[in-house]
């Protein structure tokens, strides 16, 4: 078994705003100039969190976790996609130790509990030149301590807390603490040993897999089938009512299962 060196490097350069418009923009600003990796970005209240596709992530003062991440990963750009992936992976892992609960990731970005989402991942990456990742940032939203009202009538339906599922009012600091150690321990993991291992952990936790899926652009369908498995990119694998199957990655589609 090949010995893994885990490099400690979320933990020492955490940067705290009371108020962003969003924590992806900020963190973005400070990699276009030269932060590190490594560096997070945390506010108490994002005015403008983002989700992908320009729509909105509800992120009210103190009542959840939202923060970003800068990395530098010296990973072929093809396999970008993984980032997602293997954040939604630590994120599972992490909420599991917090919490008693069960948790699952409807492809590719949202983190499910009790069916409903409890948080959103979105990466965005820069290109240098030659085509190799210059950084991405990935912007995480826990709904931590979300009450019903704060979600109001249009999100209660789809979306959860920790609070709302255990009754526990969870410390933003424990939860941030054990993402940080499940994510640098899978982020050394990656640049390693590569994607197999963290794929297997995402199929297990996938709530996507096996089931009927539509996969929309914007808000055309232009796909549907049944999710089967995912492939080594990170790309899902949709096999249709003729039995044929293609494969999507997530620049340009959306997805609805779970
Ligand atoms: P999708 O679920 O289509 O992948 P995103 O991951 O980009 O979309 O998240 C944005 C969507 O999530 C919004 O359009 C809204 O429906 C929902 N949303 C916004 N804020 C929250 C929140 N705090 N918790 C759960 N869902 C939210």
């Amino acid at each position: 078994m090949k010995m893994v060196e885990i490099k400690k490097i979320l933990h020492n350069k955490i940067h705290y705003y009371e108020q962003l418009d969003s924590t992806n923009l900020k963190a973005l600003e400070l990699a276009k100039q030269g932060a590190v990796e490594g560096t997070v970005v945390v506010a108490a209240r994002q005015t403008a969190g983002r989700g992908r596709l320009r729509r909105k992530w509800e992120s009210p003062e103190g009542k959840g976790l939202w923060f970003s991440m800068i990395l530098r990963p010296t990973i072929a750009a093809e396999y970008c996609a993984q980032i997602t992936l293997l954040t939604a992976v630590a994120v599972v892992k992490a909420l599991q130790v917090v919490t008693d609960k069960k948790f699952s990731i409807k492809w590719p970005n949202d983190i499910m509990l009790d069916g409903k989402k409890v948080c959103g991942i979105l990466a965005e990456m820069a290109l240098a030149a030659d085509g190799s990742i210059e950084y991405a940032v990935v912007g995480i939203g826990i709904n931590i301590n979300m009450s019903s009202e704060d979600f109001g009538a249009q999100l209660e339906a789809t979306a959860t807390s920790l609070y709302l599922a255990t009754g526990i009012e969870y410390e933003h600091e424990q939860v941030l603490k054990a993402f940080l150690d499940e994510f640098d321990l899978l982020y050394s993991h990656w640049h390693c040993c590569g994607f197999a291992l963290i794929r297997q952990d995402w199929l297990d936790y996938s709530c996507t897999l096996g089931h009927k899926v539509t996969v929309r652009d914007n808000d055309t369908e232009i796909y549907s089938g049944v999710a089967e498995d995912m492939d080594d990119y990170g790309s899902l694998l949709v096999r249709n009512a003729a039995g044929k199957i293609e494969s999507f990655d997530f620049g340009e589609i959306s997805i609805r299962s779970c």
